[in-house]
């Protein structure tokens, strides 16, 4: 979407390591205009997907989702980051390895907030490898719900999970797609 490259080419800045800021617009200070245009562009993608919810990680995906949802009607639900080792038989829970981290970390949904009548919309701020999205995917299949297709902001596409994804048989729309980052440019497919 030209909107998105537009605003990363004037906002993001590239810092080491491959990693794009985009505090001032999309994870930290929000521009909720511009999260209502991506979430309008997934609505115009998945409008007819029959979407029953929409699901995040927090912290980063929780603006976006919540938009998204309003758009689509649906509640939404973020998975939590999860410290403790508990094994709460009332719970999904999953492993994700952080990029930006460098580290893993559980996450949790409470086993009430999503089942087998629902239909998710996955969304986040930024695909790289995929693992993020992999751990929603864990979530959504222990609890019998449907993937109707994932929604990403920015997917980086020198990095394999969005054609990871996409080979698995997976609908991913993506606002903007970065080919690369390298010598502080960012460049778009
Ligand atoms: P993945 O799990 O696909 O490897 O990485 C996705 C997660 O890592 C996202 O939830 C996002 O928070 C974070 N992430 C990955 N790459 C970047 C980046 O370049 N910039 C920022 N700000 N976050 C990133």
């Amino acid at each position: 979407m030209e909107f998105m490259e537009e605003r990363i080419r004037k906002d993001g800045r590239v810092k080491e390591g491959g990693v794009l800021k985009v505090d001032t617009f999309l994870n930290h200070q929000i521009d909720v205009k511009l999260v209502r245009q991506i979430a309008k562009a997934l609505k115009e993608h998945f409008g007819d997907a029959g979407v029953t919810k929409v699901v995040t990680i927090e912290a980063s995906g929780i603006a976006i989702a919540s938009i998204t949802a309003e758009e689509f009607g649906v509640p939404m639900v973020f998975a939590k980051k999860s410290k403790s080792k508990n094994l709460d038989a009332n719970v999904y829970r999953s492993q994700v390895y952080s990029y930006t981290y460098d580290r893993f970390y559980d996450i949790v949904v409470n086993a009430n907030a999503l089942g087998e009548e629902d239909k998710v919309l996955l969304v986040d701020d930024f695909l790289a490898n995929g693992q993020a999205m992999h751990g929603l995917l864990d979530i959504c299949d222990q609890a019998g719900a449907e993937v109707a297709g994932i929604g990403i902001c920015i997917e980086k596409s020198f990095q394999p999970g969005g054609q990871t994804l996409r080979d698995e048989g997976y609908d991913v729309c993506s606002m903007a797609k970065v080919k690369s980052l390298e010598n502080g440019q960012v460049e778009f497919e």
